[in-house]
């Protein structure tokens, strides 16, 4: 069959004025492609990143990627009902979700929608997801203690409020207990918390609303959940709508704890966007925006000056490694942004020492500012000790005769682990901690027999809730251990730890 030449030039002119139409097109266009929960859509000229879109279905959408051309739209909800050449229209506007006290106790989508089949939330306000972070002159330097129950975490790794420390470790090393644990000792401390799951099972986030209703700290808590059999950009929004949350409470000065579980899940889910949007992926495969991706989020994480309400933002987003290996990409960037990393190592996890924390690897640069001076008091020191006896165990393990003072560490060394061991959900007090951590300093439980030591130290505490509660009354007021507090401990629990031994 022949096609005649001036056939082909009019089809040619009618193409072309075609496209010159569908140039115009500014703030409406066209999905030319659909699938995995992205849509690339050809037009919408004057669209710009992050803004909301709608398909011409009613399904909403978020524009990703602005090429010279088309723009990568990813698509919050069923990507089926949408076609090629469907319509599709600016909103103007960014991503909002409505916030608000009615959240709290509530399971809630990455779009502020109730998941828990408890009802509408009832909320007069709505924000953006995305937004610039407080600058510098709003903020002020971490003063508050973020105290998470844990003796490792708040004798030598303290948090404080406003601070942002990664838990990172292998999978199953008790990452999450970390996290849930802090939720749950901020009971009666007036922090609001949030917690983003992201990307994992259903069955998981359910239980960890149910530890938290158990515990009592889910009516101060908001749970926003991208499972991961939700599409991609649903886990992609998660934590900016966690945050979003957070952030309208801290404007209120309130102080508010967010856990993201977990970034490693998020970062995924963000690389899926993009190579399904055709961008260019680099390390790992990531695309180049991948540590903008987190920075833009965690540095929303802040402590107010009193101009500003005083409010603050915690945050504890978590980071899954694989073998122990926190030099890979994400790691590393989430680890450059944040102010410290609790590591968790399984082998530790493995040997019994939970939580697995490696008190060498794990730091917090600010928190210690905020700490109680009672706590610095006892705990200045443990970390060194630490040190030197992971050290000296190495040696340990060929010499038979050891001089005195290397027997010491290591038996001190010891102990000490064993002092730290706590189990989950086992929350201690402050104060509590300070009592324990005081036999470690005086080395009274250089006495006691290693494997004594949790049966020493328990006993310890209720002795001194029973016998000696003004002394305990005493540090709470001043905050630290005045000298001549300092002098009746030592009598005190010197006597207790002899009785204790059977001396
Ligand atoms: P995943 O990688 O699957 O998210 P994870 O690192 O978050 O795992 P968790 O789920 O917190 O780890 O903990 C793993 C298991 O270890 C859980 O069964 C938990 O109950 C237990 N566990 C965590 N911390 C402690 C602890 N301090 N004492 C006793 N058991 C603990
Ligand atoms: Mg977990």
């Amino acid at each position: 069959m022949e096609i005649k030449a001036n056939e082909i030039s009019a089809l040619i002119k009618e193409q072309i004025k075609k496209y010159h139409n569908k140039v115009e097109m500014v703030d409406t266009g066209l999905v030319m492609s659909v699938g995995d929960g992205v849509a690339v859509v050809y037009g919408l000229k004057n669209a710009m990143l992050s803004e909301l879109v709608c398909f011409s279905n009613g399904t909403l959408g978020m524009i990703l990627s602005l090429d010279e051309n088309s723009v990568g739209v990813v698509i919050f909800g069923d990507d089926s009902q949408i076609k090629e050449d469907d319509e599709v229209t600016r909103l103007k506007k960014i991503v909002e979700i409505p916030v608000g006290n009615g959240f709290l106790g509530r399971v809630i989508n990455p779009l502020g929608e109730p998941i828990d089949g408890l009802g509408p939330i009832v909320s007069h306000k709505s924000r953006p997801i995305e937004r610039i972070a407080p600058g510098v002159i709003t903020r002020k330097s971490v003063d508050t203690p973020l105290q998470t129950g844990i003796k490792a975490i708040d004798s030598i790794i303290p948090i404080g409020r406003g601070q942002r420390e990664l838990i990172i470790g292998d999978r199953q090393t008790g990452k999450t207990a970390i996290a849930l644990d802090t939720i749950i000792n901020q009971k009666n401390k007036n922090v609001k918390c949030v917690y983003v799951a992201i990307g994992q099972k259903a069955s998981t986030v359910a239980q960890v609303v149910e530890k938290l209703r158990v515990h009592g700290a889910l009516d101060y808590t908001t749970i926003v959940s991208a499972t991961a059999s939700e599409m991609a950009p649903m886990q992609y929004i998660a934590p900016y709508a966690g945050v979003t949350l957070a952030e309208e409470w801290m404007e209120n000065g309130e102080d508010v704890l967010i856990v993201y579980d977990d970034l490693s899940k998020h970062a995924v889910a963000y690389r899926t966007l993009s190579l399904l949007l055709r961008r260019s992926p680099g390390r790992e495969a990531y695309p180049g925006d991948v540590f903008y991706l987190h920075s833009r989020l965690l540095e929303r994480a802040a402590k107010l000056s009193k101009e500003y309400g005083g409010g603050s933002i915690t945050a504890l987003p978590i980071i899954e490694t694989q073998a122990g290996d926190i030099s890979a990409y994400i790691p590393t960037n989430v680890i450059s942004i944040t102010d410290g990393q609790i590591f968790l190592q399984a082998d530790l996890f493995a040997s019994g020492q939970r939580p697995a924390i490696d008190t060498g690897l794990s730091v917090s640069r600010v928190g210690s500012a905020a700490q109680i001076k009672a706590i610095k008091q006892v705990s200045g020191t443990i970390k060194i000790e630490l040190a030197n006896y992971r050290e000296l165990q190495a040696f340990a393990q060929f010499g038979s005769d050891l001089d005195k003072t290397t027997k010491d560490t290591l038996d001190h060394g010891a102990k000490v682990y064993e002092l730290l061991k706590q189990k989950q959900y086992d929350l201690m007090d402050v104060y509590d901690q300070v009592l324990q951590l005081f036999t470690a300093k005086y080395r009274f439980i250089k006495k006691v027999k290693l494997e004594k030591i949790i049966e020493y130290e328990n006993e310890l505490l209720n002795f001194m809730h029973t016998n000696h509660q003004d002394i305990i009354d005493n540090i709470k007021q001043n905050k630290q251990i005045l000298p001549e507090i300092e002098e009746k401990l030592k009598d005190i629990i010197g006597k207790f730890t002899d009785d204790f031994v059977g001396e």
